[in-house]
């Protein structure tokens, strides 16, 4: 292991790739117009836990608008989780769509739940339709995984 010298600081050059910025009073990213803070951002912040399956789908979407990468992958299965998250930075979230819901409710174990996420990349308008399984670990809903298509 070597050690680089740090390299210099530019203020015009931002040391990450910059996440869509959402504000704690602003409006969700996974829809309905209740405050970030009320909405997602008290799950991202570990203050509370996503009841049902869909509360766990629309807080996961909201994590990846505004790249939190610790909340997605202790939201993940162990068994499938990934060591990382990418985050591609030309890739834009523009809004969330459920679908439908199966099961995931307080009364189940495993449940399923179908969305359409629309984004922008590098400009050009795309939505990733997926139908992701979910299942309840320690009380807790995780994803597991999905299957999707894009057009
Ligand atoms: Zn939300």
């Amino acid at each position: 292991m070597s050690r680089r010298k740090p390299r210099p600081k530019s203020p015009a050059a931002p040391a990450r790739v910059q996440a869509h910025a959402v504000r704690p009073e602003g409006p969700c990213p996974c829809g309905p117009p209740d405050a970030y803070a009320e909405c997602c951002g008290r799950f991202h912040t570990g203050a509370a836990t996503a009841p049902t399956a869909e509360r766990l789908m629309r807080s996961r979407y909201s994590a990846f608008v505004v790249h939190d990468e610790p909340y997605l992958l202790r939201t993940w299965a162990p068994a499938t989780r990934p060591r990382s998250v990418d985050f591609d930075p030309d890739t834009r979230w523009t809004g969330l769509e459920i679908e439908g819901t199966a099961d995931g409710t307080l009364f189940h174990t495993t449940g399923t739940v179908t969305f359409t996420a629309r984004y922008t990349h590098r400009g050009e308008p795309g939505a990733l339709r997926e139908r992701s399984r979910f299942e309840k670990a320690d009380g807790r809903w995780v994803y597991v995984d999905g299957t999707f298509d894009e057009d």
